[in-house]
């Protein structure tokens, strides 16, 4: 009993961990062999589509019922547009991107793509159309290709290769040791922050999904990379449903809608211009992050 009793509680602790990070969710469920706590209805649609809208309706939810977490989320994301999220740590915009990738099902409200309730469709097809660039990328113990093609196992050798140059990661694997063979990960070849980023912009490339979640990365790359993975990040987002939940204002001023999120509130809403001229948090976010950035160039 209590040999199996460790591994099992050990388990539900990576998952946890995993989940919590929204890190490399699609593999997470192969990896482990669990079951997610989240079922097909019988009756699931297959989700087959190039192009996709996204809406949240009136949306409520709780991980533990005695804590709410987001109260009455009203946004919609038209098909090709992109949406960004700011606000404080703990405000709950993490919590939107496993929602619409349906890790947990809304507590009240509805999630829509494409006009249906995402809770009709089948997780693998809605899974299939959503890209992930997550803050803290897990790479596997294997090699950087297989690290790169795991967007898309099917890919072609010349695809994989593609995708890695437009995520300008191609001249730094042709640099490794063991170039495109090179293992990777805790138990290989380490990689920076950066690097990894530009992998799980790779696997993004690769997968080629209509709707793209990028939940920017806190910890604090050089200007150079910065500006590289920013330009990378706007050509992936070029006609594609984004939902990005950012840190550095910088990175959203073009959004078509910034919901600015306390509390699981949002508390206020509108393009850069306008939430400038409302003179509100996020003009004070705003005037923050231009002092600190003065200050060191400085
Ligand atoms: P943000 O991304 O805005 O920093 P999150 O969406 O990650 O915030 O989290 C919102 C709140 O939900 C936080 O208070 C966090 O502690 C809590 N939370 C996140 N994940 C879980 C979970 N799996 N179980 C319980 N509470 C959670
Ligand atoms: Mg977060």
């Amino acid at each position: 009993m209590l040999q199996l009793y460790i591994p099992l509680n050990f388990l539900g602790f990576v998952y946890r961990e995993i989940k919590h990070s929204l890190a490399d969710m699609e593999k997470m469920f192969d990896l482990l062999k669990l079951q997610p706590e989240i079922k097909d209805k019988a009756s699931a649609e297959t989700l087959a589509t190039q192009t996709a809208s996204v809406a949240f309706t009136n949306v409520d939810f709780h991980y533990d019922s005695k804590r709410p977490i987001l109260d009455k989320i009203e946004f919609a994301i038209p098909a090709g547009h992109t949406v960004a999220v700011v606000g404080t740590s703990g405000a709950g915009k993490s919590t939107l991107a496993r929602l619409l990738y349906r890790f947990y099902d809304v507590t009240n409200g509805e999630i829509q793509v494409n006009g249906k309730d995402i809770r009709s469709l089948s997780q693998e097809s809605l899974r299939k159309h959503i890209g992930i660039v997550p803050q803290d990328t897990v790479l596997f113990n294997d090699s950087i290709y297989y690290n790169i093609a795991y967007g898309r196992p099917d890919a072609t050798e010349s695809e994989v290769i593609e995708a890695a140059k437009a995520a300008h990661i191609h001249e730094f694997v042709l640099s490794l040791p063991d170039g495109y063979q090179t293992t990777v990960g805790e138990r290989g070849l380490k990689l920076s922050g950066g690097e990894k980023q530009r992998v799980a912009i790779a696997r993004t490339i690769l997968k080629n999904p209509p709707i793209l979640i990028l939940d920017e990365a806190t910890s604090a790359l050089d200007t150079r990379t910065e500006q590289a993975i920013q330009q990378e990040l706007r050509q992936i987002t070029t006609n594609r449903t984004t939902l990005i939940i950012a840190h550095r204002l910088s990175t959203i001023i073009h959004a078509d809608e910034i919901l600015v999120m306390d509390h699981g509130k949002i508390i206020e809403r509108g393009n850069h211009q306008q939430l400038l001229s409302s003179q509100g948090v996020y003009a004070r976010m705003w005037a923050l992050q231009q002092e600190n950035k003065n200050t060191d160039l400085s």
